[in-house]
């Protein structure tokens, strides 16, 4: 049996937004009273009934430990996982092979932090980041790069948000030996013009990572095109459960890895004397896995399959010109964040309080936002700006929850005027 069957959902004719929120029951969820406008979704994303309905499925008539057993539940729980991996490789465009499941996007990183580049790193090396990178994508960097006396070097962002391509390529140097970079910035919604930047890493023989935290719930993606070395993203931030995401590594650099855990499942055989290890990409897999996170992942896909990534990005974008021109209205807030093509993620301040106090007053009117650095102190650094508010966009968003914005933040603005 597929494992993705039971929860694949019929595509929509066009985009049907009251059908689709329909699909997330957690959106009619009162909050403080009244309707929520839930716009911290660069934060997590709201989970549709097909994912619920595959996790509870799985712990109700699946639930087992998987590859090792030979009894019925533990065939239909390998079943089940295995087959996530597959619609997860095919969605992407990628061999099973290739898709390792991690903890997210922040553990698919450290894996090639520790697993890749650490072994091949020397005193002098240089990582290329931007500045605009999440912790979670400079943290692991500077950690190996402490190890081995390398150093972390930051590409330049310019005042609208968009990399400065030309520092970029400057500080692509012959002491570089490994660039990474965000796919879409989760604090400004800047989306890198990656495939450009793949191809000029790559001319110069160097392997490049890529964070796609924020992209792949936002734009189509084929990962074998793309052509990136590394590619990490979360599960819950494509709608389906936290705790689970993918690294997707071209088959020939998992091959040359070492591991990085170790554990069950990670070997072929084990003795005192040594260890040998399985094959790819078990070998970067120990322990038990988070098996229904495999599962919820696979129907996520198909769920955003049904809709059509490109339908979810025009929408996205109509929703991003609407939200732009409401948030013009309101005296006193300046976007921060404004490159050409950006994605659904608006980042602002406002000269009547700070973004925690109008997170707050947001929240008591029904409006679920971030406010704070977003993990992205350097970028605050950058912008001069201790912390902002984001609103950011996702599939089932809609005018009545910009409209719910713009008066609670035109209410918000007398408060504390
Ligand atoms: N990278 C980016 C751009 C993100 O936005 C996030 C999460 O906000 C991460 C990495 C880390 O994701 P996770 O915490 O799911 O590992």
């Amino acid at each position: 049996m597929n494992a993705t069957q039971p929860s694949r959902s019929p595509a929509p004719a066009s985009y049907e937004l009251a059908r689709i929120r329909a699909d997330f029951p957690i959106l009619a969820e009162p909050v403080r009273g009244g309707r929520l406008a839930y716009l911290d979704n660069a934060a997590t994303t709201q989970k549709p009934e097909s994912v619920l309905r595959a996790l509870d499925d799985y712990y109700r008539h699946r639930n087992s430990n998987v590859h090792r057993a030979v009894h019925d539940l533990a065939e239909r729980a390998t079943i089940a996982y295995e087959g996530a991996r597959d619609r997860i490789a095919a969605f992407f465009g990628v061999a099973r092979e290739e898709i390792v499941f991690t903890r997210g996007a922040t553990e698919g990183i450290n894996l090639v932090a520790y697993a890749f580049l650490l072994p091949r790193l020397k005193p002098g090396d240089e990582i290329l980041l931007t500045e605009l990178e999440h912790h979670s994508n400079i943290v692991p960097w500077q950690l190996v790069a402490a190890r081995a006396g390398a150093r972390v070097v930051a590409a330049r962002i310019e005042d609208d948000g968009r990399l400065d391509l030309e520092d970029w390529r400057a500080k692509l140097t012959p002491r570089t030996r490994l660039v990474a970079f965000a796919h879409v910035s989760n604090t400004l919604g800047t989306v890198n013009p990656v495939v450009a930047m793949v191809r000029e890493v790559q001319a110069r023989g160097l392997p490049v990572l890529i964070d796609g935290a924020q992209a792949v719930a936002h734009l189509p993606l084929d990962l074998r095109a793309l052509g990136a070395d590394f590619y990490a993203f979360s599960a819950h931030k494509l709608y389906g459960p936290t705790g689970f995401g993918v690294l997707y590594a071209k088959r020939e650099r998992l091959e040359a890895m070492e591991p990085w855990h170790g554990g069950g499942d990670m070997i072929r055989s084990v003795s005192f004397e040594g260890s040998t290890w399985n094959e790819v990409p078990y070998k970067f897999e120990a322990g038990t896995p988070h098996i229904a996170g495999a599962i919820g992942l696979a129907a996520a896909l198909d769920y955003v399959a049904g809709i059509g990534l490109e339908n979810i990005e025009a929408h996205e974008h109509r929703l991003l010109e609407e939200a732009t021109a409401r948030l013009a209205s309101v005296p006193g807030l300046r976007l921060i964040g404004t490159a050409p093509g950006k994605a659904g993620i608006l980042s602002f301040v406002m000269d009547c309080a700070h973004p925690q106090d109008i997170g707050a007053a947001l929240d008591q009117q029904g409006v679920a936002v971030r406010t704070g650095h977003h993990c992205t102190m350097p970028l605050m650094q950058r912008f001069g700006v201790p912390a902002t508010v984001r609103a950011s966009l996702a599939l089932y968003n809609g005018s009545d929850d910009l409209e719910q914005l713009e008066r609670a933040l035109h209410k918000t603005r007398r408060l504390f005027a």
